[in-house]
């Protein structure tokens, strides 16, 4: 009898050793386990494909104190969008993420839609606009600090877009293209740092020039963010002396409104030979893997009639890349700017200096 006992006692002893083992590594998340979060959940960055990376699908102009979801109605949009989508999946692409922040009509549940109806991942973010004299700025924001701020949009990241369950898979924020940051904007970045530093999430700022990019990554540094997890939005708009500085220090320098020109002089500011001949610069240098381009195009406007025209995401395809390729870059060199630059930049990993 007594053996008996003993033996049972050995079983139970054992289905609890494995009941433990097993929540354990159902719940552990190794390090290892990259990822990116798309608006169907989180997925591994190798299934991102071709991938642009500054996009919009709606943006609604009309101000953060005045905007919501009745301001539009999906099935509108997406009647208009999915041909514009299709027409980019046509070319290969596979991911796009949208840029369209919160108050200026970001809409998770649209591009969730949107994904179904295409078969194209989509990216939506967290965090807030401060450009445009912080127009597209909650009245809310003016109440709280940096840690405040970062609050709401880690709740984003670990519970969800309001009550979607739709996650971010970054951060965007927009500050003035000005010399120096104003205090609104210092807490923008710093908010995104905290952001950063929690849940991995890399932040995309809307910058333009040298000196506001500069003024982010020097707070972000002090913070001890590894300014890899920054992605100069529109470096178009600074010098090519500024971009490579900032790639020298791991920045993510994106040319993302590359568009066909036509009316503009061949080789002028922000035509196609204008923004080969600067990737082509950060190639000579050595930083093409520090480079991502999109064409910051779209998208519905509920401000206009019918929502306007949705201009397409085919021009890098039609007129870029064999731009590039008269210039010498490979198949691999191109590949590497559309999908491992993107893969890299959007992986949700905390980099810490
Ligand atoms: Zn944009």
């Amino acid at each position: 009898m007594e053996r008996n006992d003993y033996d049972d006692l050995k079983i139970i002893l054992w289905l609890i050793l494995f009941l433990v083992f097993g929540i354990i590594i159902i719940t552990c998340k190794p390090d290892s386990h990259e990822y990116i979060m798309t608006v169907n959940g989180p997925e591994s960055p190798g299934k991102m494909g071709i991938t642009l990376e500054h996009e919009h699908i709606l943006v609604d102009f009309i101000g953060a104190d005045s905007t919501g979801y009745f301001r539009w109605n999906r099935d509108s949009v997406i009647v208009k969008a999915l041909p514009v989508v299709l027409r980019a999946k046509e070319k290969g692409v596979k991911t796009i993420i949208d840029c369209t922040p919160a108050f200026l009509g970001r809409d998770p549940l649209l591009l969730k839609s949107l994904s179904r109806s295409s078969g194209i991942n989509f990216i939506t973010g967290t965090g807030y606009y401060g450009a445009v004299n912080n127009k597209y700025l909650p009245a809310a924001f003016y109440s709280l600090d940096a840690g405040g701020v970062a609050d709401i949009w880690i709740k984003e990241f670990e519970e969800g877009i309001e009550n979607t369950g739709i996650k971010p898979g970054f951060i965007k924020i927009a500050v003035n293209p000005a010399d120096t940051l104003s205090p609104e904007h210092t807490r923008l970045i710093t908010a995104a740092a905290i952001t950063h530093l929690q849940t991995g999430l890399t932040i995309a700022s809307h910058t333009g020039p040298d000196n506001p990019a500069f003024a982010q990554i020097k707070i972000l540094k002090n913070m001890g963010v590894d300014p890899s997890a920054f992605i100069w939005v529109h470096a178009q708009s600074g010098t090519a002396d500024g971009n490579l500085m900032a790639a020298r220090e791991g920045v993510w320098i994106s040319l993302d409104n590359i568009r066909s020109r036509p009316e503009s002089e061949p080789g002028a500011p922000y035509t196609i030979e204008w923004y080969a001949e600067r990737i082509a610069e950060m190639k000579k240098q050595g930083f093409l893997s520090r480079v991502l381009i999109s064409h910051d195009s779209g998208w519905y406007d509920p401000g206009k009639p019918g929502g306007g025209t949705i201009d397409g995401f085919t021009d890098i395809f039609e007129y870029f890349i064999p731009a590039l390729k008269t210039k010498g870059f490979t198949d691999e060199e191109i590949d590497q700017l559309l999908i491992k630059n993107p893969q890299e930049a959007f992986k949700i990993k905390v980099r810490r200096l």
